[in-house]
């Protein structure tokens, strides 16, 4: 007998929701996405995509879009914030972990994950209000009145989560005083160049990170922590705007290239920095949480649009072994598989360490194959792979 095909609701159309829309529909499950925003706004930001999330980027089909606009680093280099002596410096060739690093503006990436879904599949306008698990079904509420149904429900709806409010209880992200400012723009801009890495400034209290969004090196992005009065630290927002005059007296004695990034630098934006302590579970029945929804972290490793792409490739698998005759179960084997890894980087990023120095190993971390690393708890009989 043909198996019943899953049905899944995704709320949320960010990097990790529209990755799992990708690898779900691969795996041959009918899915929805859900978006609360009424179209999608270009965000001025750039964004890393270390191998370990390029590789699943590859699986999903957006790998040469991506190659042929974004700027592969030569290293991830860390320079002391005014000497410029150099931390640790990691060249990035692409035999090194069998997929390439690349830097590139946040909306390319975005665009290139909506390219490879059908149009009518993504929802927009519709922001979630509630839950209903009943009958081997959930029922999703939208605040314009409407409602639908889905076999299960994926929470892919970001830090400040409503699914993950809804099956493990309110709480408010962990803010530590610091935010970032950061902004994108044109390299002509610059009276000079930044060098072929993507790299790190460590002050004593705050760091710089930058690095070029495209290949033919037109556009040039950094993003900061720096520590920030208490009264900012509530609010979270992409588009929130911060002042050049305050960001450039923060990095006041930095090294003459950092100066002369922040010098060109026509307008900044500013965010404050959140994070959460691992959950204490990812789903409930048939309702699961994916990416900041369930280990927002700081971006300090550049890891949790990453990890969040990881996740889309291990749930599609899990649900591909368990899901037709136990979505519930297929949702604790994606958890059992997940959050170690996502608990040990949410650590590492909060304390700020990760290629401060040393020479510690980088192959857990960029090596992960989402695609093919045995899922533990899978029964041979169960297995896809
Ligand atoms: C300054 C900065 C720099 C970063 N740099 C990097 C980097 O270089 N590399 C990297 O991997 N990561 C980076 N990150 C982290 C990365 O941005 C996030 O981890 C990633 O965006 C998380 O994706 P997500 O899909 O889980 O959530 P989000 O991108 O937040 O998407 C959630 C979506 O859900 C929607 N939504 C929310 N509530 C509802 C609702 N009730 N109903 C319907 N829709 C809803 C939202 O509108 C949004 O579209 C950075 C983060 C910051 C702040």
């Amino acid at each position: 007998m043909a198996q019943k095909t899953l049905s899944l609701a995704i709320v949320g159309a960010g990097m990790g929701g529209l990755a799992a829309a990708a690898t779900l529909r691969q795996f041959g499950i009918d899915v929805n996405v859900y978006e609360q925003a009424p179209q999608f706004a270009r965000i001025g930001a750039g964004i890393q995509m270390l191998p370990n999330s390029s590789r699943v980027l590859r699986g999903i089909g957006v790998e040469q879009k991506l190659r042929d606009i974004s700027f592969q680093p030569y290293s991830h280099l860390n320079r002391v914030w005014d000497t410029g002596e150099i931390k640790r410096e990691l060249p990035m060739p692409e035999s090194l972990y069998g997929a390439p690093f690349m830097c590139m503006h946040r909306a390319d990436l975005h665009a290139a994950l909506y390219s490879v879904l059908p149009p009518d599949i993504v929802h927009l306008g519709k922001k979630l209000v509630g839950l209903d698990q009943a009958q081997s079904q959930v029922t999703l509420s939208f605040a314009d009145g409407t409602t639908t149904r889905a076999d299960a429900v994926i929470g892919a709806d970001g830090v400040h989560s409503l699914v993950r409010d809804l099956i493990i209880g309110p709480d408010a992200p962990l803010h530590k005083g610091r935010i970032a400012y950061r902004a994108v723009f044109d390299s002509s801009l610059m009276k000079g160049e930044i060098g072929p890495s993507r790299t790190k400034w460590w002050g004593p209290d705050r760091h710089i990170v930058m690095y070029y969004t495209r290949n033919d090196r037109s556009q040039v992005y950094f993003v900061t922590s720096v520590p920030e009065a208490s009264d900012w630290l509530t609010k979270e927002s992409w588009s929130a705007k911060g002042d050049v005059k305050e960001l450039r007296a923060a990095y006041e004695g930095f090294h003459p290239e950092v100066r002369m990034v922040l010098d060109a630098c026509p307008d900044c934006h500013k965010w404050a920095i959140l994070e959460r302590e691992p959950l204490p579970r990812w789903s409930d029945g048939r309702i699961a949480l994916l990416g900041d929804a369930c280990h927002p972290m700081t971006p300090y490793m550049a890891q949790g649009a990453a990890t969040a792409i990881e996740d889309a490739a291990v749930l599609a698998r899990c649900l591909k072994a368990l899901g037709n005759e136990d979505v519930e179960g297929s949702f604790r084997l994606y958890e059992a598989n997940r959050k170690p890894r996502t608990s040990r980087i949410q650590a590492i990023s909060s304390a700020n360490t990760w290629m401060s120095g040393g020479n510690d190993d980088t192959s857990w971390l960029y090596g992960y194959d989402a695609w093919n690393v045995p899922l533990i708890g899978l029964r041979e009989s169960e297995s896809i792979d």
